[in-house]
Formats: structure tokens, C-alpha cells, sequence
């Protein structure tokens, strides 16, 4: 049987570049891409045609890593600094976005954080620091993208629809999560905003659908799989018995941005090697 526990992801190898380009042509903005599964999309989109923004709020080398991946295999990126959750930052983003690529087809609401307590324990400002970023940041990209999307309307030529918002959740949005109060509802309100958009949205042929990874070989959680005793204890909630990669999110990612689920809107991919299947009723309960 194969050692997923000590297993290195995919995403950190230099494959092939892809001779289909499914999003040829598009422009992308990915949100904390330079680490992780927002790391993972930005690659994957630009190997799928996109051009990319590969935005970062710190270690900047680490973006330009993701740059240099995307212009290897033939797309056009660049690295802009910008912190999600601050207004200013954000409009500044889009429209230096908009000035350097000529518009937005693709947003990757990525960036998230998380702040672990006891809910007792819990700080107003660890409380309001994970809020801003992974929910208000949400918010105002999400904004942004569609006052473009609405402004430009439909090019055949590169997309059928004015754009796509991709919200990257978690299967917390939808598992309670003791000692991770904060995080758990900033996902729940993700859900819920992502929905509410894509109602809206829909009569503009804008699309917005969530992805919702399980446990990601990433940093955010390597306290999870980095030891072989957390790795198989980890085993005992993934009904498919082993971590998910970033590269497997990306290319979820990339099918979700394209033409090719274009009657997708308003969902969400639990993309978790069953997680969400309530797994201590795997041997009947
Ligand atoms: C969290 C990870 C966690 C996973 C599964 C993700 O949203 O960021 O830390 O391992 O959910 O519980």
C-alpha cells in the first residue's frame, strides 16, 4: 500500500506544461497565492492559459516563485502586494489589475487565515482578525470582480459567461469545530455569501461557486499530518484514507473557472476524501 504520510505534494514538482489551455486567454486574480492551496490554483490557472495575479500580504519571494511558475509554461503574471481585508488595498489591486491585464474574467477568493483558541479563551481581536480576512476580504474582492464583470459583459471570444468567482470555504463551512469558533463561522458566512452572490448575480451570467477543501497538505495545518501519529489519528476522519494535495484543489479550480461547468453557480465542491460524510459511521455506527 502506498505511504501518503510521507508522500510530498505534486505542486511543489515542475510538470509539463499542459498543451490544453482551457482558460487561454482569461485573466485570473488569486488571493494569498503565494503559499498553499492559493499557491496551487495560481499554478494551476496559468498552466490552464490564464494570466495571473498572484496576490501576497507577506514574503514576497514566495510570490514571485508563483510568478516565475506561470511565466515557464507561456502565461503572463505578476505579484501584487495587497492586504484583503483593507478597502483601499483591494480597489487599488483591481484597478492596477485592470490597467496592466485590461480586465478580470476569474477571481480566487483564497486568502485565509486562522487563529486558534477555547472559545473562552478567545480575543476580540483574534476573533475580528480572522473575520476581516477570510469573510470581509471575501466581501469587497467578490465586489470589485463584479463591478468589473457587469461593466465589461460577455467577450465570446475568451468566455461565455462576464465572469466567475471562485470562494474557497472549507468543509468547516458546514462541520462545527470546537476550538476554532472564529474560523468555522467566517466559513459558515462564506457559504452563505456565496449563495446570496450567485442569486444575484445569475441574470448577468456571472458565476459564483465555492470549493470546499478537507485536510490539504499546506501549512495552515501541518500540526494535522506532519508527524506520523497526527497523520494517522488525521485518517480516522477521511474516509479515503489519505491527505488531499494542493494540486488537486487546483485542478478543481480550473475546471470550475472554465466554459466547462459553465451551469454551475451557487455550488459548493467538497473536495475532502469524504470528510463531510460523517465518517465515524463508517463501520455502521
Ligand atoms: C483547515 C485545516 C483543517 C481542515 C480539515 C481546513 O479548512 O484550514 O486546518 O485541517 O479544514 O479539518
Amino acid at each position: 500500500m502506498r505511504d501518503y504520510f510521507s508522500e510530498q505534494g505534486a505542486a511543489d514538482e515542475a510538470p509539463a506544461c499542459p498543451i490544453v489551455k482551457s482558460l487561454k486567454g482569461q485573466k485570473a486574480l488569486v488571493t494569498g497565492a503565494n503559499s498553499g492551496i492559493g499557491k496551487a490554483i495560481a499554478v494551476a490557472l496559468g498552466h490552464a492559459g490564464a494570466d495571473v495575479v498572484v496576490n501576497y500580504v507577506t514574503r514576497e519571494e514566495e510570490a514571485q516563485k508563483v510568478v516565475a511558475e506561470v511565466r515557464r509554461c507561456g502565461a503572463n503574471a505578476y505579484a501584487h502586494r495587497a492586504d484583503v481585508s483593507s478597502e483601499a488595498d483591494v480597489e487599488h489591486l483591481f484597478a492596477t489589475m485592470i490597467e496592466e491585464l485590461g480586465t478580470v474574467d476569474i477571481l480566487v477568493n483564497n486568502a485565509g487565515l486562522q487563529k486558534d483558541a477555547p472559545f473562552d479563551e478567545l480575543s476580540l481581536s483574534d476573533w475580528e482578525l480572522v473575520m476581516n480576512v477570510n469573510l470581509k476580504g471575501q466581501f469587497l474582492c467578490s465586489r470589485a470582480a463584479v463591478r468589473e464583470f457587469k461593466r465589461r459583459g460577455i467577450r465570446r471570444d475568451v468566455s461565455v459567461s462576464a465572469g466567475k468567482i471562485l470562494c474557497i470555504s472549507s468543509v468547516h463551512d458546514v462541520i462545527p469545530w470546537a476550538g476554532h469558533v472564529n474560523y468555522a463561522t467566517s466559513k459558515g458566512g462564506v457559504s452563505m455569501m456565496m449563495k446570496s452572490i450567485a442569486q444575484e448575480m445569475a441574470p448577468h451570467r456571472i458565476r459564483v461557486n465555492a470549493i470546499s477543501p478537507g485536510a490539504v497538505r499546506t501549512p495552515i495545518n501541518m500540526d494535522a499530518w506532519g508527524t506520523r501519529d497526527a497523520y494517522n489519528s488525521l485518517m480516522t476522519l477521511i474516509p479515503y484514507k489519505r491527505i488531499g494535495e494542493p494540486s488537486e484543489i487546483g485542478r478543481v479550480a480550473v475546471w470550475l473557472a472554465s466554459d466547462d461547468s459553465d451551469y454551475i453557480t451557487g455550488a459548493t465542491l467538497y473536495v475532502d476524501g469524504g470528510m463531510t460524510l460523517y465518517p465515524g459511521f463508517e463501520t455502521g455506527g
